[in-house]
């Protein structure tokens, strides 16, 4: 598929493992904990697979990969969390985009998150779940695979924890295609592209990418800074095209926002 399969030797594993978390830096340690080589990652505000776009990228891996374990790396104080449910829950409005993206499929799918009366971050774990065992039965219907063993862990990270938080502003957006890189790895490789340092506990991962959950970063953290990372040629085109929309959005040519493209062709290993 794409060229990253070098950091973990010539014989690359196949894929068994799926990782979805959110891109918050303080999931980055827990999320490289996890990936023993055999792992692929994709990360959604609040780790939310409601979102088509992540719906669709966990089919699509399913479908290409011998996947028998998923797992899902939620945390405490989950800001992303915390705006779509105080919106399902209170039905205060939100950005659109915001609501069509991680609010309404929610009701799509039928889950009565409305009907909750307390509904508090905390339930973000077991809504995730819920949701993503949903998805896997209706591949399993389409597909005839119920045989195939598919373990859900769900692992909670304590933001508070998390220690050495660099201050906001000096915060990047990784902005990448699933891929199986090791932060440590992958954050280094685009420092040395980037010339200047990209550190676990600063840079917020978001793959796949999409403008909106870019947008609700930038404004909710008050970061300025994208990079947009391509791992092969094919990416690069869609880095680009990305980088593009991104830049004639309004709410990005108002902000004092700093985008950058790197990456690795093919050619290089
Ligand atoms: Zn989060």
């Amino acid at each position: 598929m794409v060229d990253e399969f070098y950091m973990f030797g010539s014989r690359p594993q196949p894929i068994e493992k799926l990782i979805i978390s959110c891109p918050e830096p303080a999931s980055n340690q827990a999320v490289d904990a996890e990936n023993t080589g055999n792992a692929i990652m994709l990360s959604s505000l609040g780790a939310n697979v409601a979102s088509n776009k992540i719906t669709q990228a966990v089919i699509n891996l399913l479908n290409e990969n011998p996947i028998r374990e998923i797992m899902l790396i939620n945390h405490t104080d989950c800001l992303a969390s915390e705006v779509v449910y105080r919106s399902i829950h209170s039905g205060r409005s939100i950005d659109p985009q915001i609501y069509s993206l991680f609010a309404a499929p929610f009701k799509a799918n039928h889950i009565t998150v409305g009907d909750k009366r307390h509904l508090e971050t905390d339930a973000n774990p077991k809504l995730q779940s819920l949701l993503l065992g949903q998805i896997i039965m209706t591949w399993q219907a389409e597909r005839g695979e119920s045989a195939r063993n598919m373990r859900r862990i769900i692992k909670m990270v304590n933001h508070a924890s998390a220690e050495n938080y660099e201050s906001r502003a000096r915060s990047t957006i990784l902005a990448l295609n699933p891929s199986r890189w090791h932060y440590e790895h992958l954050l280094g490789d685009a420092s040395d592209l980037l010339g200047r340092a990209l550190t676990m506990d600063s840079t917020y991962v978001l793959e796949p990418p999409d403008i909106t959950s870019i947008k609700f970063i930038m404004r909710e953290k008050g970061l300025r800074d994208v990079v947009f990372y391509a791992h092969g040629s094919d990416d690069a085109i869609e880095m680009k095209k990305l980088l593009r929309d991104l830049s004639k959005d309004d709410f990005i040519r108002g902000s004092n926002a700093r985008l950058y493209l790197v990456g690795r062709s093919r050619a290089a290993h």
